[in-house]
């Protein structure tokens, strides 16, 4: 598909992004001819965004003025931000996103200018300055509402969450497909440590936060046996958080046998399709089962088999399951007289974050994580970025500004 380039701040183009999502092709190369020669001469001072616009539709790149922080706010000049899986339900239509949108939040940045009143410290409370390396919190919160109020910051009922909100002009940029970022006020940010490439670290603000999360739900005890359904980002960074946690085992499930054997390099015990499965793990724990399973996949399927493969008072942790998936039948009185524990993991809170940053600096070079970014696109690239992300031998496609 063609990347068409117009300048969005010019007044008399309003009318195009008032009323309407469907922008006119004809209209994009009008705008393009007028401001060829333009372009270039105004990159030191201009800010890149690409709007997604909707399934099957062209992304649409425009180029803003830098944007300035408001009151309470804080401009990040962005480093890099890698292609989530949620990122790619969006463009193919398996769930549902506002549109135009600015999408992308596996990011990290470099603050470059703090608004009026904006919180100059990081979660753990060290100080925040201009071009401080930095990651957030994927969803900034008010720490008022009644979710606040419960820890459950991720669900605050004004959140503002990176790369999934409609993109408002007057509001400015707050996803990862841009050059610059605004991050909000209640958006709680992590510093990056010098030495952790930003292939490890970008997806610490959506994948290993939200397994840091899913950590703390399964209460892994030493000596458990943990099965993790996937090998993707979420499940290969599973396997290496269960592994740190004393389980004796780590079975990894996944179809793939790229991905089954990158598992090992995650800390897999043992890595299997699907069926061999019950048998293994009946071996593994005197036909027990599962202490604790981690749902990576979001497939109906996997969750049936891990209904089947969790022990009596095992833990299931639901994780991957973040698009609409078809209803399924199930029989209630298996997770009562089983004792089952079964809980959802969506996004996670600060301090999983926090927890995030602090595996990844402990762990880089004990797990290959710098190897899970296959390749670096421009913004410039989307089309041919996101095809490659979808390719299943890929864990993650990453986008630079420049
Ligand atoms: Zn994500
Ligand atoms: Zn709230």
């Amino acid at each position: 598909m063609a990347c068409f380039f117009i300048d969005a701040i010019d007044s008399r183009f309003d009318s195009v992004f008032g009323a309407s999502n469907d922008y006119n092709f004809g209209i994009h190369w009008v705008f393009e001819s007028c401001f060829a020669n333009h372009e270039n001469e105004q990159d030191m001072d201009e800010s890149k965004i690409v709007l997604f616009q909707g399934t099957g539709k062209a992304w649409l790149h425009q180029r803003i003025e830098i944007p300035s922080p408001n009151r309470g706010e804080v401009l990040v000049r962005i480093l890099g931000c890698t292609i989530c899986g949620s990122d790619l339900h969006s463009v193919h239509g398996r769930r549902q996103v506002a549109t135009p949108s600015v999408l992308g939040h596996e990011i990290v940045g470099e603050i470059v200018e703090f608004g009026d009143d904006a919180v100059r410290s990081a979660v753990d409370g060290s100080p925040l300055s201009e071009g401080n390396r930095v990651t957030w919190s994927v969803v900034a919160s008010c720490g008022d509402c009644y979710f606040c109020q419960h820890d459950l910051p991720q669900k605050c009922s004004v959140a503002v969450k990176y790369g999934h909100n409609r993109y408002e002009r007057t509001a400015g940029p707050t996803g990862g497909f841009a050059s610059h970022c605004l991050l909000v006020r209640g958006t709680r940010v992590v510093r990056i440590p010098d030495e952790l490439p930003l292939e490890v670290v970008c997806p610490s603000s959506c994948a290993t936060a939200t397994i840091a999360a899913a950590m703390e739900a399964a209460a892994i005890r030493k000596g458990d046996t943990a099965v993790v359904i996937g090998a993707g980002m979420l499940g290969l960074t599973a396997c290496a958080m269960a592994s740190k946690q004393g389980c004796a085992n780590v079975i990894c499930v996944e179809r793939s046998e790229s991905r089954r054997i990158l598992s090992r390099a995650f800390g897999a015990s043992l890595s299997l399709l699907p069926d061999q499965l019950p048998s293994v793990l009946a071996e593994a724990t005197a036909g027990r089962g599962a202490d604790v399973i981690f749902e990576c996949t979001g497939a109906n399927g996997a969750f049936v088999s891990a209904m089947d493969a969790v022990r009596v008072g095992g833990r299931l942790v639901l994780v991957g399951a973040v698009f609409p998936q078809e209803p399924i039948p199930m029989v209630v009185e298996r997770i009562v007289r089983r004792n089952l524990a079964i809980v959802g993991i969506h996004n996670y809170a600060p301090k999983h974050l926090v927890q995030a940053v602090q595996f990844l600096e402990l762990h880089w070079h004990e797990f290959p994580f710098a190897n899970l970014v296959e390749k670096w696109y421009s913004l410039d690239q989307m089309d041919e970025a996101i095809e490659h992300a979808g390719d299943q031998c890929s864990i993650r496609i990453g986008i630079r500004p420049d």
